[in-house]
């Protein structure tokens, strides 16, 4: 398989990063590749691995989840990143953990972060609540995209209110030229206003990550006339084996330019590659 595939999500984090129950929910859905998890924790291996299932380049997320995940800091995944081209680094902030978002994420661009990632369903904020504003100022100034969690999550404490697409809407409107990414495309109840609000909205982006490719389509009808909006990710490790969920989305009735589109080009283009 040629390797020409950007991931746009994907989290890494050792172990004890984690809640007990994440781990608990992973060994019961996908035990066999979980026990070889900690071995792929390694830059080197994980960027080989990454090569081996068709990835060029892969958004590389930590989480700052305490009620909900655990805790993979910033510091850990610039640290994992460092010196190796494959892995495109995003900081993520927390607004319950810090009075300034925006001071925060400057001192990660600093150091190498080139997105910012928001989990507003696991840590129980509205992505439009003025307090975020300033760090979309930065991001919008900066040319940083922001990918934002909407729909569903499996995992403990997470509320799906705040993962409404629609508080995105705001942002979008007040931030006419911020690079805004809805992760897993309001998975469950709100596929049909993601996909409306990615119209409405020139730069307002649908990402795939976490969803059944064969299921792309009954999600998603109209997905391909509106292809400029649709970009992959696979949410490694959720998805164990990121090679079979490519291969499912090349089996797409689409367009061969499109499948290009969601699979690397709108994702080089956001990303400035
Ligand atoms: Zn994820």
């Amino acid at each position: 398989m040629p390797v020409h595939v950007i991931d746009f999500h994907i989290h890494i984090g050792l172990k004890e990063h984690w809640h007990q129950w994440v781990h608990e929910y992973q060994n019961s859905s996908q035990s066999e590749f979980y026990k070889r998890y900690e071995e792929l924790i390694v830059p080197e291996k994980f960027a080989l691995y990454l090569k081996d299932n068709s990835i060029a380049k892969a958004v590389i997320l930590p989480d700052l989840c305490p009620i909900t995940t655990g805790v993979v800091p910033n510091e850990y995944v610039l640290d994992f990143s460092e010196g190796h081209d494959i892995f495109i680094p995003f900081c993520t902030i927390n607004p319950s953990l810090t009075n300034h978002p925006e001071l925060d994420a400057k001192k990660y661009i600093q150091r190498g972060a080139r997105g910012i990632k928001l989990y507003p369903s696991y840590n129980h904020f509205y992505p439009n609540e003025s307090r975020m504003y300033p760090l979309y100022e930065l991001a919008q100034r900066e040319r940083l995209p922001v990918l934002v969690h909407t729909g569903s999550s499996v995992f403990r404490g997470s509320k799906i209110k705040y993962a409404d697409p629609i508080h995105l809407d705001d942002v979008a409107a007040d931030f006419p030229d911020l690079i805004l990414l809805m992760a897993h495309g309001g998975r469950g109840i709100w596929y049909d206003r993601a996909f409306f609000l990615s119209r409405l909205h020139p730069r307002l982006y649908l990402e795939i990550s976490g969803l059944p490719p064969k299921k792309l389509l009954n999600y998603f009808p109209e997905m391909e006339n509106n292809i400029d909006k649709f970009i992959y990710g696979s949410d490694w490790p959720a998805v164990p084996v990121i090679s079979s969920n490519i291969e499912a989305i090349k089996k797409l009735p689409l367009s061969e330019e499109s499948k290009k589109k969601i699979l690397y080009d709108n994702a080089a283009e956001i990303l400035g590659l």
